[in-house]
């Protein structure tokens, strides 16, 4: 009979499971074994927060199939012919002998199995910040089905009045919106000047002013030298620059760490950003051993770097390349992320693929330009809501780079669409005729994502001269006098209004009150509206007037972050 071919798993959440699984469907007869340290399986662990939150009560809907039944090590065996073992800790690997060590952590009992292929996803472990007061009662992190149980507990129980969360990322700012959902008094503290770091600084500030409309403080700039405690129960925590927050609960979510401290001590090779190395097979520095999910690095397909991309998505992907890899030998290939992500922050969402304009001139990527659109999804009549869209290109090429978006609309859907064209190569010209579904449900005429491209069009072509709203309150700063222009109505400036000296003469009247212009042909005029498409109409009737230095501010009134008059 032929050799059946053993196959372990470490780690039994979202990577391990689907290399186990798709292993399974690839050979029939091989012995496949999970082994997973913590109590559960297949945690659906993007799904806490909203577990938190009160999206939903029953805790089983986060480990069971779409049709309810629970990923248990009954369902493994009955339904896939998996061996799971829970509560089972892999402490050792020998590459020579081509065996795993583990301990059951309930009974204590010791064992060691041999393996053919070994695939690691032991995931990634929350960062903690080096202050004192961590263990104190109530200082949680949101990583474990354990702390999902314990934060719903928080929220059932209602005691709680006050809580902080370290850290503005991701899992942060969904925390913050799940602790507020449970009536709780929050404040978001971060170290760096702003939210979500996938995010340039003007969409993450106008995500922030959301966030702060939700009654939930927000602290940036400042980071945690303390929790403070009384009989081991945490009191409040101190901050950089000495203010105390008192507060009950304190949820850390400042990143995860790859988990890779079996892989080290097995001697595989670590990667330069702590993740373990792989091949594009997945396969580590020993050819019998895969690693997969967030305990890996990854290649950035954009950038050609190793890159750590801690996500959900990612770890399904190559949970399935290694899984076929290590059950029929090395055929499949996982070619790398671009770094997508989203994430709800109410009731806007935030999302981001390839390089911000950030990152892009952090790497050395000069020749970029970048665009702003501010427009809604849909029409008013089918209750459109605000996209803000930042758009990052090559300059020479036209191809896209990144695009991040926010707001009330429909922002997966956009990034989607980027995502797609960054991983297609597609240039801003690809994207400008792009034939997408329609109807008003659904989208305007021109989706939101193809409007972006003309504005990134018209501005590479010098059609439209573009500036950015952090360039204008720029020079404002600098006391430069740029004549401004707001070409709404008087009636939308009664509800609405920057308020930074604009002089407001609407679209329709500009071409019969031209002489309210500034005399000198060359002076700055900036022409701005609510989204700044009457702006970029009211700069051409002002070029053809003969003003040589006209822009439109990018996004209009709608991406201005800063305060507002009104
Ligand atoms: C609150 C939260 C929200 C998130 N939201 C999103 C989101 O919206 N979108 C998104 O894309 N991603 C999201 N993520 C990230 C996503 O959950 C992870 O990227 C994904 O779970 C990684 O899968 P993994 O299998 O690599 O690791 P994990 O899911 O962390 O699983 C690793 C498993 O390995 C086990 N293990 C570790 N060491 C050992 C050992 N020595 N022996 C045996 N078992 C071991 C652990 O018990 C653990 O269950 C979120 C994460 C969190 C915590």
């Amino acid at each position: 009979m032929a050799h059946q071919k053993k196959i372990i798993v470490i780690g039994g959440s979202a990577a391990g499971p689907k290399a186990a699984a798709k292993a399974r469907r690839l050979d029939y007869h091989a012995d496949i074994v999970i082994l997973q340290k913590a109590p559960d399986l297949s945690m659906a662990s993007c799904g806490y927060p909203y577990y938190v939150g009160g999206y939903f009560d029953d805790r089983n809907m986060l480990l069971c199939t779409p049709t309810g039944v629970t990923r248990d090590p009954l369902y493994y065996l009955n339904a896939k012919g998996i061996e799971a073992q829970t509560n089972t800790e892999v402490t050792a690997i020998d590459r020579q002998a081509r065996t795993v060590s583990c301990t059951n952590l309930v009974t204590e009992e010791k064992q060691q199995l041999e393996y053919d292929k070994l695939v690691i996803a032991t995931g990634a472990v929350p960062k903690m910040p080096p202050v004192p007061g961590t263990d104190l009662d109530g200082v949680t992190t949101l990583q474990s089905m354990k702390d999902a149980d314990f934060l719903r507990k928080v929220r059932d129980e209602g005691k709680i009045k006050k809580a902080v969360v370290i850290g503005g990322g991701l899992i942060g700012i969904e925390t913050c919106e799940a602790l507020q959902l449970a009536g709780i008094e929050i404040t978001v503290v971060e170290l760096l000047p702003q939210l979500l770091t996938f995010l340039d600084w003007e969409l993450a500030k106008l995500v922030e002013n959301h966030v702060r409309a939700k009654s939930a403080n927000v602290i940036t700039d400042n980071g945690v030298v303390q929790f403070l405690g009384q009989d081991g129960k945490l009191t409040g925590v101190k901050l950089r620059n000495g203010a105390e927050l008192a507060c009950e609960l304190a949820v850390i979510a400042i990143g995860v760490t790859p988990n890779v401290r079996l892989a080290k001590e097995a001697g595989l090779k670590i990667g330069e950003t702590g993740g373990i190395e792989v091949n594009e097979y997945m396969q580590t520095s020993d050819e019998h051993i895969y690693a997969v999910g967030d305990c890996v690095e990854a290649f950035n397909r954009i950038t050609g770097k190793k890159v750590l991309a801690p996500y959900g998505d990612v770890a399904n992907l190559q949970g399935r390349i290694a899984g076929e890899n290590a059950a029929v030998g090395n055929s499949v290939v996982f070619p790398g992320v671009i770094q997508t992500g989203i994430c709800k922050v109410f009731d806007y969402a935030a999302g981001s693929t390839g390089l911000s304009e950030t990152v892009a001139k952090r790497l050395g990527y000069e020749d970029i330009i970048t665009v702003v659109n501010a427009s809604p999804d849909k029409p008013g009549f089918m209750e459109g809501l605000l996209l803000v869209t930042k758009l990052v290109a090559d300059r020479k090429t036209g191809k896209i780079l990144g695009a991040q978006c926010m707001g009330p609309g429909n922002v997966s859907k956009q990034i989607a669409q980027w995502a797609m064209a960054i991983q297609g190569g597609l240039t801003v010209e690809d994207i400008v005729n792009s034939d997408l579904p329609y109807a008003p449900p659904f989208s305007l005429a021109i989706d939101h994502f193809i409007a972006t491209a003309h504005i990134m069009q018209n501005k590479i072509k010098g059609r439209m001269k573009g500036i950015s709203i952090t360039e204008v309150k720029k020079k404002l700063e600098n006391h430069e006098k740029p004549f401004i222009l707001d070409v709404r109505g008087p009636d939308e400036y009664e509800e609405m209004r920057l308020g930074i000296g604009e002089s407001i003469i609407p679209l329709g009247a500009l071409r019969r009150r031209l002489n309210e212009l500034p005399e000198d042909k060359d002076r700055e005029i900036i022409c701005f509206c609510k989204i700044s498409l009457r702006g970029y109409e009211a700069a051409l009737v002002l070029e053809a007037n003969g003003w040589k230095n006209v822009k439109v501010m990018e996004g209009g009134i709608m991406a201005w972050p800063y305060a507002r008059d009104k």
